[in-house]
């Protein structure tokens, strides 16, 4: 029995509708499917409506940006309550500096000599939110790329010159905010921090202190022996393991909802785990 508790649809960066994702994961014989989309629940409200359609039990996160160390780290905010109103508020504010990053960015590109619109960005989503996703697809439209992931090597990738980082938020903050909204903090993907091979371990206990409380040791694009390091970390923190395939449909070719390039099983028993955390260290 396995689940997938991290992917994506199109009202964050993927291209499957929440309906979409939620009949997919039933197909593949998920038993729990969280969604997790970047900075939103907007596609959580349809996700959830699906459940008397589907066996394969629905549930609500997302996924928020943090600086940490001077990189970008991911932290999960899974089975947070869609209902919260102050959560709701702060995922808007966090909308409003993508948004500012955004503006600044097509700036940045037309200085570039890669000029495009904020319309063109919009021209390539199904929502509101503009993710570099977005921009990728539209610079490849208008041409200054052949396809979009040579948008992330050479114009907008972390270290390219199109780059614009956005004003993110304090891990200890993230934690506070997943926490009042009834969900547990988890490190997203931690193998792929700062390019990959990171030595976490004492790191790891620093972000522990600062309120995240599980690691995503089963992972889409992980080797077997990042998986085993990462799941033997999280047993000596005494943090929750948590896992997901990162799923975002067309955006990421080749990785599947459950499976991820094929070998990812995530044991249902993790959630377990979670929800025996969640009602720990729920402030409600
Ligand atoms: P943003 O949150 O708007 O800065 O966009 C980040 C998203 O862009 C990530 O969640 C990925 O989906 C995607 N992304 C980031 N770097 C790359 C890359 N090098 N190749 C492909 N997709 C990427
Ligand atoms: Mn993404
Ligand atoms: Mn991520
Ligand atoms: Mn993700």
């Amino acid at each position: 029995m396995v689940i997938d508790l991290h992917c994506h649809t199109l009202h964050s960066d993927g291209t499957d509708t929440s309906q979409g994702l939620a009949l997919l994961g039933d197909q593949a014989c998920l038993t729990a499917l969280c969604l997790t989309d970047h900075d939103t629940l907007g596609g959580v409200p349809e996700f959830l409506a699906m459940q008397p359609r589907v066996r394969v039990r629905l549930l609500a996160g997302t996924e928020l940006s943090c600086r940490f160390l001077g990189q970008c780290l991911h932290v999960l905010g899974l089975l947070v309550d869609p209902a919260d109103a102050q959560f709701q508020a702060r995922l808007v504010e966090l909308r409003n500096r993508r948004d500012d990053r955004n503006q600044r960015m097509i700036s940045r590109l037309a200085e570039l000599g890669c000029p495009i619109t904020y319309e063109d960005v919009e021209a390539q989503a199904d929502s509101p939110l503009l993710s570099r996703v977005h921009f990728a697809l539209a610079l490849a439209a208008k041409g200054y790329v052949r396809r979009a992931p040579e948008a992330f090597e050479r114009l907008i990738g972390d270290d390219c010159p199109g780059f614009v980082p956005r004003q993110e938020l304090e891990p200890d903050e993230a934690c506070r905010w997943i926490r009042e909204a009834g969900g547990v903090p988890v490190v997203a993907h931690p193998g792929r921090f700062a390019g990959g091979s990171f030595p976490w371990d004492d790191a790891m206990a620093d972000l522990q202190r600062r309120g995240l409380e599980g690691l995503e040791g089963y992972y889409g694009e992980y080797r077997a022996a990042e998986q085993k390091y990462f799941v033997a970390l999280a047993a000596r923190l005494g943090m929750v393991v948590t896992g997901g395939s990162d799923y975002h449909g067309r955006n990421k070719p080749g990785l599947r909802l459950g499976t991820g390039r094929g070998g990812l099983k995530v044991p249902d028993d993790l959630l377990d785990h979670l929800e025996t955390r969640q009602k720990l260290g729920s402030y409600h």
